[in-house]
């Protein structure tokens, strides 16, 4: 099996716990991997750097092409501008791609919820472009291009395409933001009429889109957004099949790829042990199944069902009293 050279970036909060399960897991699997550990955030200041996102990470990442990557904090309402925005800008990371599905043995309010998040990764409001007008009065500006609207729309087609899903639900507020919102639309619709008509297209108001997905969420199969729109899904989506200790993501580009958990760094749970790691290692699949290992991807794969089928060996956020590494521990035997 060819060795890989992976960027990892531990984090913080949690973020150290999850990764460090992961790295074992994918070890475990089998695979043969350098792992390049360099920080982001806070970490990085503590460790000496001069920039919560210093030129050695970025650098790695763009010479590697793939990271693995835990949460990091990001200051409320002041500080730094979010190293997560900023690593997704900088690299091109256009599309986040969050699948959200039913686990084996985990009972949740709803069953047969199989449905993915695409989430344009680069724009929106997330540009960071906020101005003071006069003091009392602020603004954001929401951007939003052809280019990018027109290049994430085509990803969640050719995605579709590709995992032979049959429908493309595009979440908006266009009766409102006339022109951001309406050039997604006019971009999706224009790429779903002259290239992919194999799949199924329609557009639903977000908040009426918001109501259906806590009624019927099995009806959904590919949701398509714009960047806000899209974190706030993914984790409203995330609490349909078990919280966001089940819910793993990729942020794709062209040139590289980064993995990690739809969580945040979990400051509550932090240090604890307690952490579930299962959304990070997930989300350790799929990054080996871009690097087309997918054998040892199915591995894991089938060794944490098994585990959760199981039901013994669960951390608390599932209901268990299992903590991070009892719960990685049985899964590498699983795998074992
Ligand atoms: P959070 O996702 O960190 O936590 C929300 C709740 O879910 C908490 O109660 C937490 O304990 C629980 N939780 C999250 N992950 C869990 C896990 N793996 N196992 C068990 N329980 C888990 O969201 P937050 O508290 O809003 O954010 C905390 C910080 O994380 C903020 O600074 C935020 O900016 C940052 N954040 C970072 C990322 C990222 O780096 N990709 C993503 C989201 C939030």
């Amino acid at each position: 099996m060819a060795k890989h050279t992976i960027v990892l970036i531990p984090g913080d909060g949690i973020g150290p716990e999850v990764t460090s399960a992961t790295q074992r897991v994918v070890e475990a699997a089998g695979l043969s991997v350098e792992w390049v550990v360099l920080p982001a955030g806070a970490t990085a200041i503590e460790q000496g750097f001069d920039n919560v996102l210093p030129e050695r990470t970025l650098a790695a990442i763009k010479a590697h092409k793939i990271a693995l990557k835990g949460p990091v904090t990001t200051p409320v309402g002041k500080g730094f501008r979010s190293v997560n925005v900023q690593l997704r800008q900088k690299l091109n990371l256009y599309a986040a791609v969050r699948p959200v599905r039913n686990l084996p043995g985990l009972k949740t309010r709803f069953e047969n919820v199989d449905m993915v998040i695409v989430r344009e990764n680069t724009e929106g409001l997330y540009s960071g472009i906020e101005n003071e007008v006069v003091p009392g009065v602020v603004t954001s500006l929401k951007v939003a291009s052809e280019a990018a609207c027109t290049r994430i729309s085509r990803y969640a087609f050719r995605y579709a395409t590709k995992r032979h899903r049959k429908k493309i639900t595009v979440f908006h507020k266009a009766n409102i933001m006339k022109l951001s919102d309406g050039l997604f639309l006019d971009c999706a619709r224009k790429i779903h009429d002259e290239e992919y008509p194999n799949i199924d297209y329609e557009e639903v108001i977000i908040d009426a889109g918001c109501m259906r997905l806590v009624q019927n969420p099995e009806r959904m199969d590919v949701l398509l957004m714009e960047n806000l729109y899209g974190d706030l899904i993914s984790d409203l989506c995330a609490g349909l099949v078990g919280g966001l200790g089940v819910v793993p993501g990729a942020n794709i580009g062209d040139d590289a790829a980064i993995f990690e958990a739809v969580h945040g760094s979990a400051p509550d749970i932090a240090g604890k042990g307690i952490a579930n790691p299962l959304a990070c290692i997930m989300s350790g699949v799929m990054m080996l199944n871009h690097i087309h290992e997918e054998a040892a991807a199915a591995k894991i794969k089938s060794a944490y069902d098994a585990v959760l089928a199981d039901g013994t060996v669960l951390t608390r956020d599932l209901g268990g009293s299992a903590g991070t590494k009892e719960f990685t521990e049985a899964l590498i035997s699983k795998i074992a």
